[in-house]
Order: C-alpha cells, then sequence, then structure tokens
C-alpha cells in the first residue's frame, strides 16, 4: 500500500536531534533530559521517537499509562521509564514484570504498592510526586509528616523526587512570581528530605516551558515534551521564551486532494450547508478529517497549503474529508498534496497556529492525531 496514498503523518528525526541538542544547552550541565513520549510521543509514535531518543543517548522516559511503559519494553527500550500518573493497584504486578518506575500519587498510594512489593517479597521503584501549588498529584510539600515516612515503606524503592509547574509558560509578573514560589518550594522540600537523612533519589521539576523559561535550575532531570517535537503550545509563545531555543518541528500532517469542483455563487457545501459561496468558487475535497486529528472546530476558519499557496478550509470538517478553497491557486489536480501542518514551498503552518485557530494547543492537537495516518519516518533530509 503506498504510504502517503491518503493521510499521513511525516516524522523529522534530524530536527529530533538537533531539538534534543538545543534542550540540553537549556538544561544545563548536570541536568538530563527524561523527555515525555505520553500519549504516542505527542502523536508522533512512540517507538520510533524513543528508538531515536536513545540512540542520541537517552536514557529515561516518562509515560502517562502502564500500556505505554509496556509497549516501550516490547519494543526494547530500555532503562528508566517513569509512569507520571495513575495504575490500579491490580496491576502493580506488572510494573515489576517490565521494570517500570510507578509514580507515588499520594500515601494511600503508597500503602497499596508497599502491599503488592511486600507480597511480591520486592521494592517496586518509585519517584515521590510533591504538590508545589499546582494541586494536582502529590502530597503537599509543607506536609513532610506524610512524605518523609514513604522513606520506611518497605515494599517501595524511592529512585526520584518530583513536582510539577503549572504556569511556568506564563510571562507575567504574577505567573513568573508563582513560578519561582513552586521552585523554591521544590527545593526546600528536598533539602528537608536531605537533612531528615534520605539520600540516594534524583529530582525533577521542568517541563518545556520550565526547560525555556528556567533554564538551569539545576535539577538531576528534566521532562520536556513538546519543545522537544518541535512545538511551541501557541504560537506566541515563541518570541516570549527566556532561553532562545531554536526549535524545529518534528511532525508534518498531509493528505490528498481527492476532487476538485467548482461551486456556484450561492450555493452552499458539506454537513450543515455552513458555507455558500459568495461568487464562483473552485473548491477541493481532501482525504483526511477529524478521525485523522484534524479538529472539527477548524471547520469554516483553518488553512492548509497547497501548491505552496495558504488556502481556507470551506465548510464542516467531516469525519474523513474536508474542503478548501483553492480559487487563487492554478492547476491544482487530483492527487495533489494538501499540507494541513508542515511546509508547502515557502509557507508553514504550525502546529500552534493551527492549534490556536481551533481553539486550543499544539500538545492538543499532536497528541489527537488519529491512528489512521500512516506514520513516515524520514532520517534523511
Ligand atoms: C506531560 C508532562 C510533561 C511534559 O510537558 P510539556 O509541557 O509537553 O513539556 C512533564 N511533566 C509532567 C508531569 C507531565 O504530565
Amino acid at each position: 500500500m503506498n504510504q502517503k496514498g491518503r493521510a499521513w503523518i511525516e516524522l523529522d528525526l534530524h530536527n529530533l536531534h538537533h531539538n534534543v541538542e538545543e534542550l540540553r544547552k537549556a538544561a544545563g550541565a548536570g541536568c538530563e533530559l527524561m523527555p515525555a513520549v505520553k500519549a504516542n510521543a505527542y502523536g508522533h509514535g512512540a517507538v520510533p521517537v524513543s528508538r531515536a531518543l536513545a540512540g542520541d543517548g537517552i536514557t529515561s522516559f516518562c509515560v502517562a499509562s502502564l500500556g505505554e511503559g509496556i509497549e516501550l519494553r516490547e519494543a526494547g527500550i530500555r532503562g528508566m521509564i517513569l509512569i507520571l500518573g495513575y495504575t490500579s493497584p491490580a496491576d502493580f504486578p506488572e510494573l515489576l514484570n517490565y521494570n517500570l518506575t510507578q509514580t507515588v500519587v499520594d500515601a494511600a498510594c503508597a500503602d497499596d504498592l508497599d502491599r503488592c512489593g511486600r507480597k511480591l517479597g520486592q521494592r517496586i521503584p518509585v519517584h515521590v510526586g510533591i504538590d508545589t501549588g499546582m494541586h494536582r498529584l502529590g502530597e503537599r510539600s509543607s506536609d513532610l509528616e506524610r512524605i518523609l515516612p514513604l522513606w520506611e515503606v518497605d515494599g517501595i524503592r524511592i529512585d526520584g523526587v518530583f513536582s510539577h509547574l503549572c504556569v511556568s509558560d506564563g510571562i507575567t509578573e504574577r505567573e513568573r512570581a508563582f513560578t519561582m514560589e513552586q521552585i523554591r518550594k521544590f527545593r526546600e522540600v528536598v533539602e528537608k528530605i536531605h537533612s531528615a537523612g534520605k539520600s540516594g533519589f534524583k529530582t525533577h521539576l521542568q517541563g518545556s516551558y520550565g526547560l525555556l523559561n528556567y533554564p538551569g535550575a539545576g535539577f538531576d532531570f528534566a521532562r520536556p515534551g513538546i519543545a522537544l517535537y518541535g512545538a511551541y503550545s501557541l504560537p506566541e509563545d515563541e518570541k516570549n521564551t527566556v532561553f532562545p531555543a531554536d526549535l524545529r518541528p518534528v511532525l508534518s500532517l498531509k493528505a490528498r486532494v481527492e476532487t476538485v469542483k467548482m461551486l456556484r455563487a450561492g450555493e452552499s457545501a458539506g454537513y450543515g450547508l455552513t458555507y455558500t459561496a459568495p461568487s464562483d468558487r473552485k473548491i477541493a475535497v481532501v482525504s483526511a478529517g477529524y478521525a485523522d486529528g484534524v479538529p472539527r472546530n477548524l471547520s469554516n476558519c483553518g488553512h492548509a497549503l497547497v501548491k505552496g499557496q495558504k488556502v481556507p478550509i470551506v465548510g464542516r470538517i467531516c469525519m474523513d474529508q474536508f474542503t478548501l478553497d483553492v480559487t487563487e491557486v492554478r492547476n491544482v489536480f487530483p492527487g495533489d498534496e494538501a499540507v494541513l501542518i508542515g511546509r508547502s514551498g515557502s509557507r508553514e503552518i504550525s502546529a500552534a497556529e493551527m492549534a490556536q485557530a481551533a481553539g486550543t494547543i499544539s500538545n492538543e492537537i499532536l497528541s489527537r492525531l488519529g491512528s489512521r495516518p500512516e506514520r513516515i519516518v524520514f532520517t534523511q533530509i
């Protein structure tokens, strides 16, 4: 089957390699990257991305679920794999079977892990989550009487302590002050754990924006996701980050023009007849839809590139198709490429630009790319 037959994703692993180098600079000496390859590596494909990262010397990875960790192990990925969120206690034995590291999301989770570890006569490797202000996972950094006893739990082995920043992408004074306070609280709790005589664990706090806006914060690891894929969450972030990283997009999303037709002035097209041609228009029907990851919110407001020209999406995005107004583009024929994310000639649409048009961030756009588009890996430019 032609991999580029209908709708497909192209991955440029040279750009991934380049982004790793850029983020290593932001991390500074002594801080290693522990990339977030959750959600199928933000839609890119967890296995090819993790293999490429391993080839770049990366030895630690973050995923969101047990299944994502198992997928990497079965593909032969070695090193540390941290599950950032919830695992059902019924599945805890799999952590040991696959040598996966679990986040302790609270003291009750540690009790459940303890029961499983003791029953199997082993210590389950964990990283302890600490809440420094996001109020999602982890015990509060001030609750040392709940944090320190975790080191006395027999069924776990604490290899790491981490927290998560929640407004590190923000540039207002208030957001920066909040983040500085999160960093201070995390440093303080780590110091207090050390002074209580506990050691032998790694620390990590920053995701992509933590690295880009608070470079060189000085922890053992950082957990970049979106930046590693060469995307900003929103277009304006590129000029706002403190560290001037040169990030290059890893992913392109492309599809085929299926058919080209004329719409007479006053005729409407698509589900709900939401688009009415103001004059005679030339319309291209394209072979990708929301089941491929093109958000339905782009109906009548997104853009795509055809033959190096930027053209508007008209009408509703369907499950498997959408329509473009290509009146201004000469010589458009069935089989031509339509680029939703990526380059065509000298024009480019970034994931962030598409996300902004759809009222979301690139993280969501990329992680929701469907399983239907074929992933095609390019290591040569
Ligand atoms: C998803 C996630 C990351 C990566 O976030 P980016 O903003 O994409 O870099 C890091 N840490 C945690 C806890 C996460 O859930």
